[in-house]
């Protein structure tokens, strides 16, 4: 799989990628025996929420981690198992749909199928590999691999002009790690230093299985970590990735060709099938430069082993048992906590996912997805642009001009909501019943055409970059959209049975959260039209860097484990978002309710408010995971999205009759919108 340079805002964490298991709990509503009632709300409101949940919902041992909307995941895999074991009987008369998902799940179930063939389904690639004769070679040989979904070296795809968003251009973007970020290769402590030994001794097993020779095996290990490391000291940080100037700089095919003359860019287009081009944005010019040093500086032998562990380690769940369980203990147990591999049909549901989305998807959402959800949803949007507009315009800190720019931009925000108008056609993509791991090849050539294919043409703006049954949603900055996948519009987020002080808890929340990040230190760099333009004066940009500066202050202070702190300048898009999304579901609910202020259960609106948006957090999560996660991942652990909100809102404060000074009342609250 390769990754664009998105700027979308994921809303939920993306760890959620290989979430899943136990088998059929039922929806889960807004219940008061989540609580635990002996915490104290204004101490740890995390743990009033959650704390009961917390205690009888031990991790699974497949997982590492498990919450509330894992468990929503697993229904929505349960369904989509049942479309898939459906499908996947060879009835007469099944439509192609059908026949392409089901025959994808069926060949993806054949764990004897797969290790008897061994590694003759990508022998084809490893001999390529083994018969390069020198580097100029690379360029042919990478555009091979990037077909075939093989990442390596670097990123090639397309992508809205940042300064031109209605125009689709080339994009180029560093890569070819095998660990998860830059910094794995370069921290110093006992921790990183241990994790690269295990790393090391991983991908020298994987050649073994492979069948090389323990001695060439350590050799090419150590190829691969050389390489690796010199890629990854080449790299951005991810911090600096946040901020789009840093990672846009347009220039001709000619100007990336001088940038390393070593690596035969024509060629690489060439073989790739990209349309003629003229321009390409080339996220991190030094990176281009590296390329090129470490062509010359290292052996074409070195590089062979580079080439050749992407291929294997890119495959591996495709490949015969031995490498599935290997690929587990280092990227499952090592590097994320897990216990065990999860059940091959999940494993299975998620490839099909991941590579006929919309062709599953089209079949959960004829299942799933009813109208009186988007109705309802829509209506809830509307209450929360109008809070946000409302929130706007009392600011103290913006002046009138900004102001009126920035109400320009929320009224532009457009909104998808469930699926797609037009589905993606997967028919020119061969799906046999025999042949996961070719299928998987020809799903991935097919999507690296695909987004390649839009390079000059005009942009659709109907396209999603989720999947219908994904627990998610986000804002595109570039759109200047927001996005709900029908997989989300479900209990605990949204219940068509509950309340409003519950739904604007949750998906109220997480609404309002989307439309922040148009407004967060990344999304106000764009304006209405999706364009990298400045629409603020000076004063008020300062006065927001001001402010931001606390949020950033505040999640960096938030520990994790010994040692491990959040990083409050990777999360601040997502912290704003969060802190206020949150506030404007809470303006949207009150407006929405009116002088209707019963008790329910004992609790306010307002205190019911807040406990749907705490509860949709419960979450237990590996020690591991929550390492991986502050060094990796733009969203903050479950319990810092509760109490590091919370602790900034009087209107909490005020619902639970904290006192000044009190953990969730501190003096110094910070608040950006
Ligand atoms: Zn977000």
């Amino acid at each position: 799989m390769f990754r664009p340079i998105l700027l979308t805002s994921f809303c939920l964490s993306a760890l959620l990628a290989q979430t899943p298991a136990k088998q059929n709990s039922t929806p889960a509503h807004f219940d008061l025996t989540a609580m635990d009632r002996a915490a104290d709300p204004c101490v740890d409101f995390y743990q009033y929420a959650c704390g009961t949940w917390k205690k009888n919902n031990p991790i699974p041992p497949d997982q590492s981690e498990w919450g509330r909307f894992d468990e929503l995941q697993e229904r929505n895999e349960n369904t989509l198992r049942q479309i898939l074991e459906e499908t996947a009987k060879p009835t007469p008369g099944r439509d192609e749909v059908a026949q392409k998902i089901g025959d994808y799940y069926a060949a993806c179930m054949d764990e004897k199928g797969m290790d008897a063939k061994g590694l003759a389904p990508i022998e084809p690639e490893l001999a390529r590999i083994r018969n390069l004769k020198e580097k100029s070679q690379f360029a042919d040989e990478i555009a091979q691999l990037h077909a075939r979904g093989i990442a390596s070296l670097f990123d090639f795809s397309s992508g809205q002009d940042f300064k031109d968003s209605n125009s689709v251009i080339a994009q180029f973007d560093q890569g070819g790690l095998g660990l998860p970020e830059r910094e794995y290769y370069l921290k110093q402590d006992a921790k990183s230093v241990e994790m690269r030994q295990k790393y090391l001794a991983h991908v020298q097993r994987m050649f073994e299985l492979a069948g090389e020779k323990t001695a060439q095996a350590a050799a090419d290990a150590a190829a691969v970590m050389k390489l690796e490391t010199a890629l990854a000291k080449g790299s951005l940080d991810l911090v600096s990735r946040r901020d789009p100037e840093k990672v846009y700089h347009k220039m001709t095919r000619a100007e990336l060709a001088a940038l390393s003359p070593a690596f035969r860019w024509n060629e690489y287009f060439t073989a790739s099938a990209a349309p003629a081009f003229t321009n390409i944005n080339v996220s991190y010019p030094d990176f281009v430069k590296t390329i090129n040093s470490e062509i010359q500086a290292a052996s074409l032998a070195e590089w062979k082993a580079y080439l050749t562990w992407h291929v294997l380690h890119s495959e591996a769940q495709l490949l015969p048992t031995p490498f599935t369980l290997e690929n587990f203990n280092f990227f499952g147990k090592v590097l994320r906590g897990a216990e065990e591999l999860r059940p091959r049909w999940k494993r299975c549901v998620q490839f099909t996912d991941s590579q006929l989305g919309e062709a599953l998807g089209r079949k959960y959402v004829e299942l799933t997805f009813g109208a009186t959800g988007k109705q309802r949803t829509l209506k809830m949007v509307d209450a929360l642009e109008k809070a946000l507009g409302e929130d706007i315009q009392t600011l103290t800190w913006m002046s009138a001009e900004t102001k009126k720019q920035a109400l320009v931009k929320l009224h532009a925000i457009t909104n998808k909501i469930g699926y797609p108008d037009r589905w993606r056609d997967y028919s020119s993509v061969v799906v046999k019943r025999d042949d996961a791991l070719g299928n998987s090849f020809r799903a991935d050539e097919f999507e690296f055409h695909r987004v390649l294919n839009k390079i000059g043409k005009p942009l659709d703006r109907g396209e999603w970059d989720m999947t219908p049954p994904t627990v998610n949603a986000y804002y595109d900055p570039q759109m200047n959209n927001i996005n709900f996948p029908a997989g989300i519009l479900q209990p605990p987020f949204f219940y068509n049975d509950m309340d409003d002080a519950v739904n604007f808890g949750g998906i109220g929340m997480v609404i309002g959260h989307e439309l922040t990040h148009g407004f967060d230190d990344q999304g106000r760099q764009f304006d209405a039209q999706g364009n990298l333009k400045d629409w603020w004066t000076k004063k008020d940009a300062e006065e927001f860097q001001q402010r931001a500066a606390c949020v950033a202050d505040e999640y960096s202070g938030f520990s994790v484990a010994p040692g491990a702190f959040i990083n409050g300048k990777l999360t601040l898009g997502e912290n704003t978002a969060d802190n206020g999304g949150v506030r404007i579901a809470l303006m949207a609910l009150l407006n929405t309710i009116g002088q209707k202020k019963d008790k329910v259960d004992g609790f306010t609106p307002e205190q019911r408010m807040f406990l749907a948006f705490g509860q949709v957090w419960c979450t237990n999560e590996r020690e591991e995971a929550l390492r991986l996660q502050v060094q990796t991942n733009e969203h903050s652990p479950a319990r810092f999205r509760v109490n590091g909100v919370v602790e900034n809102m009087p209107e909490f404060q005020k619902a639970f009759a904290c006192k000044a000074g009190q953990p969730m009342a501190p003096v110094h609250a910070c608040r950006v919108w």
